[in-house]
C-alpha cells in the first residue's frame, strides 16, 4: 500500500480494523482526543499494530488515545459534557482549561526564542550554544500523532506562539551573526511531512558558502516509523534523496534524527528499504526515543531496539525521560527505574550500541543525564550530569541529588548532602532575570 490515508475520529469507521476497537473504546477515544490530538494512518494500522493484542499492543498505545491518558477527574468532566450534549463552545472551554492544566510549555521553551533587529524569530529556538532548532512553519504536523507527545499544543491550534516561521531569510541572517552555531536541527512536528520542493527552500540557503559555520544539518523525524514510503514511493521521494545528496556534496554532515520507540517499528521491509536508501545518500541516521510505560519500559525491549538499529546501520543517540506534560502520568517511568532499565539494557549489548546516552531529561537548565544510584558516606544519592547546558560550562560535571525512587523529573529532586541548591541554580536564575529585563517581560510566562 502506498497511498497515504490518515485516520482521526472523523473517519475512524473507515479503518480496516475498525470492528476490533469496540464501542466502549471508541467512546473513550472520542472523549480523550478532544484534548490530546489523535491521528494514525494506513501504514501504522496495517503493518505495525497487532490488532489481536489491543489495547496493550505498544504501537496501538503509541497512536490511539485511551481513557487512562487523562486523569479520572478530567475524563469524567469531559465525558459528562459530551453525554449532556452541551454546545461546542462549552466543550471547547473545558478542553482549553484542561490543556492549560497539562502544562503545554514545559522547560520554559519560550525563553529560548532569539531576536534579530528587534524581530522575534518565533520559528527558532537557540538554547545550547552550538545548535539552533528550526521549526519550519510547514512542518508542524506528522504522519501520525504519538499519544505521549509534548508538541501537542502545536497541533491542536491552541498555541498562540506557534513556534513557526515563514521564511529562512531571518534564520540565515541570524546564523551569519552567530558563528558559534555549527548545527541546525529541523524539527516540528515532522519536517518530513513537507514536500521536497518546500524542504529545499528551507535547506538549500544553509549550504551557501556564506555560512561556513554550519557543519551539520539534522532533521528530526518519525517518518521512518510512521510513513517509510516518504523515502520510497511518494511522488517526490527520489527528489528528496537527491536533496540529501546535495547536502552531503556541499561538504556538510546530514544526520537524520530518527525517532523509534519500539523494535516493531524496525521490523517491516519498508522501513529497512527506506533506511538503506537514506544511507546510500551518505546521510547518517541517529536514533532517539523517550522511555515510556506500556511501550518500552523493559531492558529487553531497549536492547533489541538498539541492536536492530545498529544492524541497520543506525547510531543510537539518546534515551529521554518523558517530559512533564500531556499524558505524562500515564507514560511516566520514575528516574531510578529508567536508569535501571537503561543500565540493564546497556550492559547486555556490545560497544557499538553504547553510543546511546541516557536516561536524559530535557529540562529548563539543560539535558540532564541520570548516571545512576551511588552511595557516598552512607548517603544514597543520584549522580547526574549535564549532557547539554544553558551554560556550556555546566556540561560533564557530575553532581548529586538526594535519592528518591519516586521522582520522575528534576523539579522533584533535592540536592544531596544538605546543600540548599544545585550548583547551577543561582546562575540559572540570573540568566532568566537578564532575559526578563531584555525583553521587557514579554517573553516571561
Ligand atoms: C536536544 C536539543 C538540542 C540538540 O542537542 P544535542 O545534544 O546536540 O543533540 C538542541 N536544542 C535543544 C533545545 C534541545 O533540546
Ligand atoms: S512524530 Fe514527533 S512531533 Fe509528531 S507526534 Fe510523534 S513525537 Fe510528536
Amino acid at each position: 500500500m502506498r497511498n497515504y490515508i490518515s485516520y482521526s475520529t472523523r473517519n475512524i469507521q473507515e479503518l480496516n480494523q475498525f470492528s476490533k476497537i469496540g464501542t466502549k473504546r471508541l467512546k473513550e477515544i472520542e472523549v480523550v482526543s478532544s484534548v490530546l490530538p489523535f491521528k494514525t494512518n494506513n501504514y501504522v494500522a496495517d503493518n505495525l499494530i497487532d490488532w489481536d493484542n489491543i489495547p496493550d499492543d505498544p504501537i496501538y498505545t503509541l497512536t490511539f488515545p485511551r481513557k487512562e491518558m487523562l486523569s479520572n477527574n478530567h475524563f469524567a468532566q469531559l465525558e459528562s459534557l459530551v453525554q449532556k450534549g452541551v454546545t461546542k463552545e462549552a466543550i471547547s472551554s473545558m478542553v482549553n482549561k484542561i490543556r492549560t492544566e497539562l502544562n503545554p510549555h514545559p522547560a520554559k521553551q519560550k525563553h529560548n526564542i532569539p531576536t534579530i533587529d528587534g524581530i522575534r524569530l518565533t520559528g527558532v529556538q537557540h538554547k545550547y550554544r552550538e545548535t539552533t532548532l528550526f521549526f519550519p512553519s510547514q512542518g508542524q504536523t506528522c504522519h501520525a500523532y504519538c499519544t505521549f507527545c509534548f508538541r501537542w499544543p502545536q497541533f491542536v491550534g491552541f498555541d498562540e506562539i506557534k513556534f513557526a516561521m515563514k521564511e529562512t531569510d531571518l534564520l540565515v541572517k541570524y546564523l551569519k551573526i552567530h558563528p558559534e552555531v555549527t548545527d541546525v536541527l529541523f524539527t516540528g512536528g515532522d519536517p518530513m511531512i513537507m514536500k521536497t520542493k518546500i524542504l529545499e527552500t528551507y535547506i538549500l540557503p544553509l549550504l551557501s558558502s556564506e555560512l561556513p559555520n554550519i557543519q551539520t544539518i539534522r532533521i528530526g523525524t518519525k517518518a521512518l516509523s510512521y510513513w517509510p514510503y516518504r523515502f520510497l514511493t511518494d511522488s517526490d521521494a527520489d527528489e528528496l534523496l537527491i536533496l540529501f545528496e546535495k547536502i552531503i556534496q556541499s561538504g556538510k554532515n546530514l544526520a537524520i534524527m530518527a525517532h523509534f520507540n519500539h523494535p516493531m517499528e524496525l521490523s517491516t521491509t519498508q522501513v529497512v528499504d527506506a533506511i538503506r536508501r537514506i544511507r546510500s545518500t551518505g546521510a547518517q541516521i541517529r536514533t532517539q526515543s523517550p522511555i515510556l510505560k506500556y511501550i518500552n519500559d523493559s531492558p529487553q525491549v531497549w536492547a533489541e531496539l538498539w541492536r536492530k538499529q545498529v544492524n541497520h546501520n543506525c547510531i543510537p543517540y539518546y534515551m529521554f525521560v518523558a517530559r512533564d506534560t500531556g499524558a505524562q502520568d500515564f507514560f511516566s517511568v520514575p528516574l531510578v527505574e529508567a536508569w535501571n532499565i537503561f543500565r540493564m539494557a546497556y550492559q547486555s549489548v556490545s560497544g557499538v550500541c553504547r553510543t546511546v546516552r541516557g536516561p536524559s531529561m530535557s529540562s529548563t537548565p539543560g539535558k540532564i543525564q541520570v548516571l545512576g544510584v551511588s552511595e557516598i558516606k552512607n548517603e544514597k544519592v543520584l549522580t547526574m550530569r549535564f549532557l547539554q547546558g544553558r551554560n556550556p560550562d555546566w556540561v560533564a560535571r557530575p553532581f548529586f541529588a538526594k535519592y528518591d525512587d519516586r521522582a520522575i523529573w528534576l523539579d522533584e529532586l533535592k540536592p544531596a548532602f544538605d546543600q540548599e541548591k544545585f550548583f547551577f541554580e543561582e546562575e540559572l536564575e540570573n540568566i532568566f532575570n537578564e532575559h526578563i529585563s531584555d525583553a521587557e517581560n514579554d517573553i516571561y510566562e
